[in-house]
């Protein structure tokens, strides 16, 4: 089959400037399965300066998966959770009708970061139900040909990841220490998309670097992957995701008008969002959208 797609991720900035790439939204791709936004962030020192910092913000209609290689991030969000995350653990916070949040470098700290976030879309069933926080230490994981496989969100191989997700879909690290080919078994009704963290690999015969995406569609049963040296990929997929979404800023919406409330509404400090409480800085105003008529 040759239904693959390279998309180039872009540079963009994070909260108080830390460079990242963003490889999802990108033009000609809007969603895999239900994941709608995939960042990459570091590997970056933080040992200088005050690290990652992201003030508090909010999210409606979607879930925030985040997943380090390296380093902490500290998340406290309108529920009152405060979670370290570390590399081999989930954070899954799951927005449905709004929720606020911040994310920064604990003050103690090691000198290197390096990870991703990647957004769920929710659906129309839950996107408008109660906020929600998940904190998983452990996760299942297998060895699979030459490769350490960490599921995240999902089931594979057997084995089912204790996330709430709301949709088909899977996501799982993969890690090669040493050149290796493995075909990986996928789901067939699932189209993939296969982002590098660490490392180089060939997967389907597609050279792939940090900072790019391929994408596959449905229908195949396997994906080959080569590495020659130690790499590290992550690995997502799912049912098409059949609803139209709309994104602004943080938030997954339908249509321009919900994007517009939602942006005034955070703006003029509702209920809705809750407070986070602990962050040592200024809560982070909404953009309004381009659409948004003069009023
Ligand atoms: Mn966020």
């Amino acid at each position: 089959m040759t239904d693959f797609q390279r998309f180039p991720g872009r540079a963009t900035t994070l909260g108080e400037g830390m460079q990242i790439v963003r490889l999802l939204p990108t033009l000609g791709r809007r969603t895999i399965g239900a994941w709608c936004f995939l960042d990459h962030f570091g590997p970056v020192n933080v040992a200088a300066g005050r690290g990652m910092r992201v003030g508090p913000h909010p999210h409606i209609g979607l879930q925030t998966v985040t997943w380090l290689l390296e380093g902490e991030v500290l998340h406290r969000d309108s529920l009152g959770f405060t979670q370290p995350i570390r590399p081999g653990q989930l954070n899954l916070m799951t927005a449905g009708r709004g929720i606020s949040h911040s994310e920064e470098s604990p003050a103690q700290r090691l000198p290197r970061l390096h990870g991703a976030q990647l957004w769920i879309a929710l659906p129309e069933s839950r996107r408008h139900g109660e906020p929600a926080f998940e904190h998983h230490a452990s996760l299942p994981r297998v060895e699979y040909a030459g490769l350490g496989v960490t599921l995240i969100v999902g089931e594979a191989f057997g084995q089912r990841s204790p996330a709430s997700i709301h949709t088909p879909l899977v996501g799982m690290e993969l890690r090669a220490r040493a050149s290796q080919e493995t075909q990986l078994p996928v789901h067939p009704a699932y189209e993939h998309g296969v982002m590098v963290l660490k490392g180089t690999a060939t997967v389907e015969g597609q050279e792939i670097a940090p900072g790019e995406l391929l994408y596959f569609g449905t229908g195949r049963k396997a994906l080959g992957i080569e590495t020659r040296d130690a790499a590290t990929l992550l690995l997502v997929g799912g049912v098409p995701f059949e609803e139209s979404i709309l994104m602004w800023w943080n938030f997954v919406g339908r249509n321009r008008e919900e994007l517009v409330a939602v942006s005034r509404e955070w703006n003029a400090g509702i209920d809705r969002f809750g407070r986070v409480n602990g962050y040592d800085g200024e809560r982070i105003p909404a953009p309004l959208p381009p659409w948004a008529a003069e009023a």
